[in-house]
């Protein structure tokens, strides 16, 4: 099997689930709990706010732990609109992941929040005049996604944070397809909330981190005992906050190499597909013009203050690679890649059952047509090079394949 479907979901590294077991099995307390199993838990829950807080640059009680992405986008949109008394409008882009745009319409169809949804260019790319032009005395957050899951683009979110600050509107990033892959200094992106999930990055499904500023006041989603200092009530998932915090070290530790290297890989990639399906459209930001990714994205630290790197957009997510193949039926390539032992995605997998056309690739100005006929092939840090070179070739077998059926 050759699996390039990590944007979906990456499984447990053996290190991390080492880091877990303890707390899975002996060390089993709830850290709410006066007694020392609770103690234990409870210290064990306070390092892996700690570990989060240095490899973000935010301090511990910043850190917010949830069950996933689609929560931690949920508390954020939703708590943070709801805090706030500037007003009821909500900033938001065309190619945000659901879980943005359905707490954002929740907010629309029972708050009477007014939204006004960014435009993207044909690489995917919000314009900044258009962000801009955007934000209003009364708009109460503005919630960008740092890299898009369909079509790895990377937007200017140092950038639009800064439009932000300037009128002292909340920002929120859902970084959950960046994270392991591009830097997440807070200081560096100066947003005020980021969400993060823990699945994409070798910790379990099930576990989640939402940043947000101490200055900010959260309106929480979930009442109850008042844990994670009342933001979100719910026994605390230890074993997985834990885990997520060694999957975030561990992915942090050599994240500008991985990236580099996948990088490259997925640009000869793209070149060997285009070579042999010259239909194909690749979609989001072109590869740089030099053929190589450009990485000083990648480059950044959490410690860095450099806002200009985020400006240069648009870049891609490194382990990124999307197509669509006019005249084919994504599905039904799926099936074919499938066949061949080869994982990917037709699109995203990110809703459940959904047979629509990509609101991405639409927003992208592709045709329904066009979009119907996309592939997702996400690498992960261990792909190589002999494994990329078999793909595009059944890539090219399969396109025919379809091809040939659909007359
Ligand atoms: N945001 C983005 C950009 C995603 O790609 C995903 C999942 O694919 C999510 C949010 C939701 O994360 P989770 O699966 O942890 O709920």
């Amino acid at each position: 099997m050759i699996f390039l479907d990590s944007a979906a979901t990456t499984p447990v590294r053996r290190e991390v689930l080492e880091a877990m077991w303890p707390l899975l099995t002996g060390d089993f307390g709830n850290p709410s709990s006066h007694h020392e199993l609770g103690e234990s838990a409870k210290r064990a829950l306070d390092g892996a706010r700690t570990s989060v807080a240095a490899a973000i640059g935010c301090r511990a009680s910043d850190v917010i732990f949830t069950s996933g992405g689609t929560e931690s986008d949920n508390l954020a949109i939703k708590g943070l609109a709801l805090a706030e008394p500037r007003g009821r409008h909500i900033v938001t882009s065309a190619i945000e992941h659901e879980a943005v745009l359905e707490s954002v319409d929740y907010l629309k169809r029972i708050h009477g929040f007014e939204v006004t949804v960014l435009p993207v260019n044909s690489e995917g790319v919000v314009d900044l005049e258009k962000a801009r032009a955007a934000l209003r005395p009364d708009t109460t957050l503005c919630t960008i996604m740092y890299a898009n899951n369909e079509v790895g683009v990377v937007q200017p979110i140092a950038a639009i944070a800064e439009l932000c600050r300037e009128h002292a509107i909340p920002m929120h990033t859902d970084a959950v397809q960046a994270a392991g892959w591009l830097p997440l200094g807070l200081a560096m992106l100066g947003v005020d909330a980021l969400s993060l999930s823990g699945h994409k990055l070798g910790a379990p499904k099930g576990i989640g981190v939402l940043i947000v500023k101490g200055r900010r006041s959260l309106e929480p989603v979930l009442h109850g005992g008042g844990q994670e200092r009342g933001k979100r009530s719910g026994t605390e998932n230890v074993a997985g906050a834990v885990g997520f915090a060694h999957a975030l070290a561990l992915a942090e530790s050599d994240r500008v190499e991985r990236a580099e290297r996948t990088a490259r890989l997925r640009d000869d990639f793209v070149v060997d597909v285009m070579t042999r399906v010259p239909d194909a459209i690749f979609t989001g930001p072109a590869l740089d013009s030099d053929g190589g990714a450009d990485t000083n994205v990648m480059r950044q630290t959490a410690s860095g203050a450099s806002a200009s790197a985020s400006a240069s957009a648009p870049e891609r997510l490194p382990n990124n690679a999307s197509f669509c193949f006019p005249g084919t039926s994504g599905e039904s390539l799926l099936l074919e890649l499938g066949r061949a032992g080869i994982i990917c995605s037709a699109g995203s997998a990110c809703a459940v059952g959904s047979d629509e056309s990509s609101h991405v690739l639409i927003a992208l100005g592709l045709g329904e047509a066009i979009a119907q006929t996309a592939v997702r092939f996400s690498l992960s840090g261990d792909t190589t090079a002999e494994q990329l070179a078999t793909v595009a070739a059944e890539i090219e077998t399969a396109y025919r394949a379809v091809r040939s059926l659909s007359g």
